[in-house]
């Protein structure tokens, strides 16, 4: 009897010391940043092109967690922008067109909405204009994605901390007249219309805005240059510039790499992978450093049915054959399909992002692994 007894009190002993050891494991691997990379449109051809074209190796290769999601919307197998990035932002599939609304045109609140209130600061970053569909999601509720100067307002009374993109039209030449850059002036944004800045001469600002095109910003072969690698940069600095409050979540969008996929312009698309590649790139790198930051990168949707084909030839006697020494760029659509698209992840947590899942598994896995979510 006794003996039995010594035996369950080992055992209780045993299970309360796992218990205690998973615990103090699940704080340890907490990631205090999350930096969340979306390719518009960037299926897996997408990303092969960048280890056939990039010069150098791409950034893609340096992961080891990496998962496929579901992107399909609520009502849609083929997903838009903007319920795809609802899905990232909210955690709910709704239907093609809404922007941070369920399916009953209901508000959903974003990640953004629930980290605010944790004190974590937060930071969008899009090649297109800042009120178009894949950064909206983060921050404004509307039944259409169309509607960008009511989306830019959501912008001005959220509690973004850092944005650069393009849209300044938006802001500044609105249909009712108001220039909605004093709003953003009067709630302490250091505002530039004209260029990125360095990160000096926001030390007084808690809050900075970059609108650097009327709509979008340029494509990269009409002199973009380097705009999104040096904004992500630019972003982590001012983001973790106080070191007693330095935690952030940031999206950062390659957004045309969508719309060479809807041209069929293949150069178009792979010139604006490789430029997504270095902006991952700089992600990864302070990751590295830093070693309490989550990067996950992933795509909403894949766009043109791209594929990285055999170039099709004719022999002299007029018999066609594949020559697989010769990568032809095709498409089977000029709009999206329904592939699974990949998720890359680096850091702690990242283990949690291999696997299939839905689209919206992103944003529940975020939450999870951050423990950001405090409230029920
Ligand atoms: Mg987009
Ligand atoms: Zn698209």
């Amino acid at each position: 009897m006794e003996f039995k007894k010594i035996i369950l009190g080992c055992l209780v002993l045993i299970l309360f010391t796992c218990k205690q050891k998973i615990h103090v494991n699940n704080e340890v691997i907490a990631p205090k940043n999350v930096i969340l990379l979306i390719g518009d449109g960037t299926g897996l051809s997408q990303i092969s092109s960048a280890f056939y074209f990039k010069e150098t190796t791409p950034n893609y290769a340096r992961f080891k967690h990496i998962g496929l999601i579901i992107t399909s919307s609520s009502k849609q197998d083929i997903t838009d922008s903007a319920a795809g990035a609802t899905a990232f932002a909210c955690g709910i599939k709704t239907y093609n067109g809404a922007i941070g609304v369920a399916d009953d045109s209901t508000d959903v609140k974003n990640l953004i909405e629930i980290i605010s209130s944790e004190n974590i600061k937060s930071g969008l970053i899009s090649t297109s204009s800042i009120t178009h569909a894949t950064p909206a999601a983060f921050y404004a509720h509307n039944i259409s994605r169309n509607s960008a100067e009511e989306i830019a307002l959501d912008l001005v009374q959220s509690d973004v901390d850092f944005f650069a993109g393009g849209g300044t039209g938006f802001f500044n030449k609105r249909k009712d007249g108001k220039n909605i850059l004093n709003e953003l002036k009067e709630k302490g944004f250091s505002i530039d219309t004209t260029a990125l800045s360095d990160v000096s001469i926001l030390q007084s600002y808690s809050k900075a805005a970059y609108l650097l095109a009327d709509n979008a910003m340029p494509r990269i072969s009409e002199g973009r240059g380097d705009f999104l690698s040096k904004a992500t940069e630019l972003a982590i600095q001012f983001l973790s510039k106080d070191e007693n409050n330095s935690n952030f979540f940031m999206m950062v969008e390659g957004s045309q790499i969508d719309w060479g996929g809807h041209a069929n312009d293949g150069l178009y698309l792979v010139s604006e992978l490789i430029d997504f590649d270095d902006a991952i790139g700089k992600a990864l790198d302070f990751a590295e450093q830093d070693g309490n930051t989550l990067v996950i990168v992933t795509a909403d949707h894949e766009t043109g049915g791209f594929t990285l084909a055999s170039t099709t030839k004719k022999t002299e006697d007029g018999k066609e054959y594949s020559d697989y020494n010769e990568i032809s760029m095709t498409f089977s659509t000029n709009g999206h399909s329904a592939a699974l698209v990949p998720v890359f992840a680096y850091g702690p947590g990242s283990e949690e992002f291999t696997g299939i899942y839905e689209n919206t598994g992103i944003f529940d896995k975020i939450l999870r692994v951050t423990n950001w979510r405090k409230e029920n």
